[in-house]
């Protein structure tokens, strides 16, 4: 059929634009689709009045040749343009409120005493002796194993599972559900227990504690940074772009994908294609399907019941309070709850606010239900800016414009531990999925989410290897 595309990539995320953009190297009639007006997907950012709020600074993991999109970037030849950020630090918040250093850590005992320093933080009580030795073998054992072995082995098993078998030390679950609580983004160190992926958990303690990993920040920004540039390259390898084009419907005949029904700003199409892969979050994967695949159906049961916001608290300020630290995970003592973070924009990316005042936002996570009832004004003066006073003195007596929204936050899925959707569909012939909710992924979060774009490209294109898969 003239015109016919070998591929359509639904969604110009990182997972579609890495995706999109090997698949275009590999010399196939390719391409992606994208509902919104900029390609990036979720690495938005907010234009407030005269700045910008860049909500993401995207995880590299930086001992794997760069990290995933690093080494698709380098492979397409696309400009992007970042700098790495500063590791974060913990504010634990309390009677004896304290900061904690995450420095780089490389060496097992090295990681297994940070880990102890910060469960002391959180126990009133002296920790037991014996404790150290128990650590240091689970920490032996999530250390040790190669990395991409271990995010993908361990990616569908809860903390819960993963720990259940090799200990019942309550400390143990402390420890590990705290740190997966905010590094996970779940809030609840109880949830994170239950439903946060050890693989994922492990990922990101890898990178920011022990080292392997790192965010970046984007210059300018996410868009022009990163997504554009990757765009652009796509464009060059002979790949096609078209913004403004909602997938209505993944057109399915006789048990195999054959095309898309589009909308766009010239009216309703029908695009063909000898496959479609497709990136678009969890969320909005199942509006797609006349009949929903049974491997989609399995992996979002369990998410659906869980109702988790994310509130946003942006703050200018008329003056500098510190420029001290970058971002910080903000974490109770009493619960070993994370509050949520805070990022100082100013810090990071000092080029998008306006000279003589200072960007810092916080994010604050709960359950979607319990903030609903919550008195938002009342929440932000006696619980947010509080904490922002504490971890930059002078931040309440300073005059400041700020601005609270929340959304709902089950935008990290993908760091949960349940059934994940196979990236190669189960159910439908000729359709693959991609995206930081998909298996195999190989890392986390946004590097995550550019692996799975980079394993489907190889499923497709039958290549032993592709970057550093
Ligand atoms: C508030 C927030 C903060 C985050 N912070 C960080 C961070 O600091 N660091 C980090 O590494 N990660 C962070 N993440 C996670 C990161 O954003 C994701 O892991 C990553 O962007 C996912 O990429 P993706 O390609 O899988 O999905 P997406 O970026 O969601 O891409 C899917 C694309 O599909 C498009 N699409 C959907 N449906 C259709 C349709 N029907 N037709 C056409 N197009 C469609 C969407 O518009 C979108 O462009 C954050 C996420 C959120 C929400």
């Amino acid at each position: 059929m003239v015109g016919k595309f070998e591929n359509i990539v639904v969604g110009t995320g990182i997972s579609g634009l890495v995706c999109g953009g090997y698949l275009a190297k590999g010399g196939q009639k390719t391409l992606l689709l994208e509902k919104d007006k900029v390609v990036g997907g979720r690495w938005h950012h907010l234009p407030m009045g005269n700045f910008t709020v860049v909500m993401h600074l995207p995880l590299i993991m930086s001992s794997l040749e760069g990290g995933f999109w690093a080494v698709a970037a380098k492979d397409l030849g696309a400009d992007v343009r970042q700098r790495y950020s500063k590791e974060p630090r913990v504010f634990i918040d309390g009677d004896s409120s304290c900061m904690i250093d995450i420095p780089r850590i490389m060496s097992i005992p090295g990681v297994t005493d940070w880990s102890l320093d910060y469960l002391q933080t959180l126990c009133t009580e002296k920790l037991p002796a014996d404790l150290r030795p128990e650590l240091f073998k689970l920490w032996n054992d999530i250390l040790s194993k190669p990395l991409l072995e271990m995010a993908e082995e361990y990616a569908e098993l809860s903390l819960k599972e993963y720990f259940e078998s090799r200990t019942s030390n309550p400390y143990v679950r402390h420890l590990f559900s705290s740190l997966s609580a905010s590094m996970c983004f779940m809030g609840s160190a109880g949830l994170s227990w239950e439903y946060a992926s050890a693989g994922k958990t492990f990922v990101m303690i890898r990178a920011w504690v022990a080292g392997e990993g790192s965010t970046v920040a984007p210059h300018p920004n996410l868009i022009e940074g990163i997504a554009q540039p990757f765009a652009r390259a796509i464009e060059a390898l002979g790949g096609e772009i078209r913004l403004q084009h909602t997938v209505e419907e993944v057109i399915v005949e006789k048990g195999k994908a054959v095309g898309v029904r589009v909308t766009s700003p010239n009216g309703e199409q029908i695009i063909y294609a000898d496959r479609v892969i497709v990136t678009a979050s969890w969320l909005q994967v199942e509006k797609l399907f006349k009949e929903v695949p049974a491997d989609i159906q399995e992996a979002l049961a369990k998410p659906k019941t869980i109702h988790r916001a994310g509130a946003f608290l942006v703050s200018l300020l008329d003056k500098t309070v510190s420029h001290e630290p970058g971002f910080v995970l903000v974490t109770d003592a009493k619960t070993g709850d994370n509050i949520g973070g805070i990022f100082n924009q100013s810090e990071e990316l000092p080029w998008n606010s306006s000279a003589g005042k200072q960007l810092i936002w916080m994010y604050y996570l709960d359950d979607l239900e319990e903030i609903k009832k919550k008195d938002l004004d009342d929440l932000v003066a006696k619980k947010l800016n509080p904490i922002l006073d504490r971890v930059y003195p002078g931040f309440l007596n300073t005059p400041k414009w700020q601005k609270f929204f929340y959304s709902e936050a089950a935008s990290h899925n993908g760091l949960s531990g349940g059934h994940k959707v196979f990236a190669k569909s189960p159910d439908i012939e000729n359709l693959y999925f991609a995206g930081d909710g998909t298996k195999p992924n190989y890392a986390a979060i946004s590097d995550g989410a550019a692996s799975t774009g980079m394993a489907v490209a190889k499923m497709i294109l039958g290549l032993d290897k592709l970057g550093i898969l």
